[in-house]
Formats: structure tokens, C-alpha cells, sequence
């Protein structure tokens, strides 16, 4: 193919096959491909004249034809326990917000996969505002190459060490363009994370947890939150399309994958509502038949929601009764809550196309994130 085919591609998001096949539309040859990859994502360089090892006719039609390009941050805000939350803006007048939370052994990185989300969880601060759109392949890694140059450059102490799909947004309902931001991530070209240090978290898309255990296994997080249909269907409505059951089997299937994975499963702690001794009891009976680990999440609260988080006495005794059956069950600690970086306090900013937020009466698209406003836990 001419080059004159191509206009102003932005190579960001562009994975190994894709630069190689991009690659020989111009009559270059395959190793091409780790040549860029490196420049762009392990040496964060952004123009193609200090991509020194391609020669120089090819730097400039480079030049011409495609760009290096990541969007704006247009907020970087950092919580007094060390977490930080970055509003990113795509260019398109929308924002996504992606949050880093340092421990003492790992760095992890929270992103967004799309522009709000369609699932309305009842919960979810997110879910509120409504659906815009899905983010690009270049937009989803662009968090992380974001992040990474931001830390850096701060001289953070903890660099990234894990990724978490866990922000804004449902990625298996964004599947085409996740699929290659998770191959950026594990290819030794780009990130190089190990599968295990990759995690998706889904509401229960069940098709998409089948596909991706074809197309890019990596570690799985469940936001199961009821050990019922009935109370499950009032939390997270895709329940109503994939009940339980169907979920269970395919996180079966998707453990099955290799014999030291376990699923995870998110349980938010709502007080009264799903976090009874019974609810407790029954999540062990359901979880017996999966390889599972269990992710207590104490409720973040969102206003206006009407939710409210157990006592700590609540959150220690529902997890004794997983303990003592064998389930191995750790209570988040929250992060970022100072500055709304919490699990589903990740709001971003954008127009709700779905018209929920207006119906709902919640805005938006928020003016300006305070400090005390919006988060993730991991
Ligand atoms: N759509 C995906 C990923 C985004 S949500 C999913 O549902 O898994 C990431 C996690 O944050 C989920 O487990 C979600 O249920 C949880 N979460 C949402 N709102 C929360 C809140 N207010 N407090 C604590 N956790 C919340």
C-alpha cells in the first residue's frame, strides 16, 4: 500500500501484529514493529526523529503518515495516603479518570475502559452518570503510558507492578478494544506484565469471559456482590441476562485454565443488605464448586444512593465464616477516599448519552473535581 493511504494514524495503540502488518504495507520489514513498540512504551519517546534505529527516509514518511499521540491530563490529584488519581481528557470534550495506589510491595494501576457504563449498577457511582461511548485501543494504554512517565518523573518509589481493568466502565462490553491494550500489556516489547499481574474485572459478561480465555487469559475479578439471583438482580441488572448459575459455570471453565488460578470475586460490604451471617454462608456454599478467592469490599459511599457501609465488626465476622471454610478472603483496604479515587467513586466527565444521569437527577458531567469529590481499591 502507498503511504499516501495513510493519514495521521496514531501508532499508540497499535499492538505487535498491527505494526507489523502496518509495517509492510510500506515495504518494512516485521522486526520494525519492536523497533517502534519499544520507542513508544518502554522508552516513552513520542517523535519518530529520536527513533534513532530506523533509518532516516523511514523516520521522515513516518512523520508524514502517523503520529504519537496521548491525551491530556487535565487533573492530577493525590490522596494524603499516596494514591493518585489523574482526570485524563480524550480530546473529544470527555473524560476518563485512571488512579494509581501504591502498597508497600506493589504499584497498582487502576484504568478505565470506557467513557461511563451502560450496566447501571445500583451502587456504582459511575453507572449513574450513564454511557458515552467505548474508549480506543490507544486510549486505554495511553493510562498506562500516561502513568508511567508521571511517576517517573516524580521519582515514585513504587513503580507499576500490576494493572487492574477495574475503573470506569464494563471492558468485556468493550471487547475489541481491550483485547489489544491487554496484548500491549503482556507483550515483552511493550509492558511485559505477567498474566497474573493483569486483572479484568467484569460484572458477569458470561461470552466475553469465554472469549477471552481464547484470546488473552489473564487474571479475573467477578464483581459478584449477592450469593442470590433475586438480591443480585436488584444490584447488578446484567444478573437478569447471565444469572449466577451461567456465571458460576464459566468462571469453572475460566479457572480450569491452569490448575493455580482462582477467580476473584469482588463482594462489596453493603450494610443491610448483603452482609448478613446467611449471605455469608451462602456465598460459601456457592463459591464451593469455583477456585475462588473473595475480595470483601467495604461500600464507598456514593450519594444519593442510598448505601452505607457495615461496621467493622459486620466486615470481620462475614469473613471469618469464608475463612473457617477454606475460602480465602481478604478485606480491602480502602484508598483514595479523600479524593473520591475509591471503587466506584470514578466518575470522569462527560455527556450522557443514555439520558440516565438527567433521569436520575445526578449530574453529568461534574464542573471540576474537588478535592473531597470522587475512587479504587484493589
Ligand atoms: N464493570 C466492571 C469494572 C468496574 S467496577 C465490574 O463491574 O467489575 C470495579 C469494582 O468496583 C467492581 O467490583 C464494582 O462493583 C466496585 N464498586 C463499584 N462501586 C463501588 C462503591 N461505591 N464502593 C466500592 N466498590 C464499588
Amino acid at each position: 500500500m502507498e503511504s499516501e493511504n495513510f493519514k495521521n494514524v496514531n501508532l499508540v495503540g497499535y499492538g505487535r501484529e498491527a505494526l507489523i502488518e502496518f509495517f509492510s504495507k510500506l515495504g518494512e520489514p516485521s522486526f520494525r514493529a519492536v523497533q517502534t513498540m519499544k520507542w513508544i512504551h518502554q522508552r516513552g519517546v513520542t517523535q519518530f526523529d529520536a527513533m534513532t534505529d530506523l533509518s532516516k527516509s523511514l523516520r521522515a514518511q513516518l512523520s508524514q503518515i502517523a503520529t504519537v499521540e496521548f491525551p491530556k491530563v487535565v487533573n492530577d490529584i493525590r490522596s494524603d495516603d499516596g494514591t493518585r488519581k489523574w482526570l485524563i481528557e480524550l480530546g473529544d470534550g470527555n473524560c476518563v479518570e485512571t488512579v494509581f495506589i501504591p502498597e508497600a510491595t506493589r504499584g497498582t494501576l487502576c484504568i478505565s475502559s470506557q467513557v461511563g457504563c451502560s450496566l447501571n449498577c445500583s451502587f456504582c457511582a459511575t453507572g449513574r452518570q450513564g454511557f458515552n461511548r467505548n474508549l480506543e485501543t490507544h486510549e486505554i494504554i495511553s493510562q498506562v503510558w500516561i502513568a508511567k512517565k508521571l511517576l517517573q518523573a516524580d521519582g515514585a518509589e513504587r513503580p507499576i507492578t500490576n494493572i487492574v481493568l477495574m475503573g470506569m466502565g464494563e471492558p468485556l462490553l468493550n471487547y475489541d478494544n481491550v483485547i489489544p491494550a491487554l496484548h500491549l500489556l503482556l507483550d515483552d516489547c511493550s509492558y511485559g506484565f505477567s498474566r497474573r499481574r493483569v486483572t479484568l474485572s467484569t460484572a458477569g459478561v458470561v461470552p466475553g469471559i469465554e472469549k477471552l480465555l481464547e484470546d488473552c487469559p489473564v487474571s479475573l475479578a467477578v464483581s459478584l456482590h449477592a450469593p442470590s439471583n433475586s438480591l443480585r438482580n436488584e444490584l447488578v441488572p446484567l444478573n437478569r441476562k447471565y444469572p449466577i448459575e451461567v456465571l458460576m459455570a464459566s468462571c469453572r471453565k475460566y479457572a480450569a485454565y491452569d490448575k493455580r488460578w482462582r477467580v476473584t470475586f469482588e463482594y462489596i460490604m453493603l450494610a443491610d443488605v448483603n452482609d448478613s451471617l446467611a449471605h455469608a454462608k451462602s456465598l460459601v456454599k456457592l463459591l464451593s464448586s469455583v477456585p475462588a478467592k473473595v475480595n470483601l469490599i467495604p461500600y464507598n459511599e456514593v450519594e444519593g444512593l442510598g448505601y452505607s457501609r457495615p461496621g467493622q465488626k459486620t466486615l470481620d465476622e462475614f469473613r471469618e465464616i469464608l475463612l473457617r471454610a477454606g475460602i480465602v478472603a481478604v478485606t480491602r483496604k480502602t484508598r483514595g477516599d479523600d479524593v473520591n479515587a475509591a471503587c466506584g467513586q470514578l466518575v470522569g466527565k462527560f455527556k450522557d448519552r443514555t439520558k440516565r444521569s438527567s433521569r436520575l437527577g445526578v449530574a453529568a458531567a461534574p464542573q471540576e473535581l474537588k478535592k473531597d469529590e470522587a475512587i479504587c481499591t484493589v
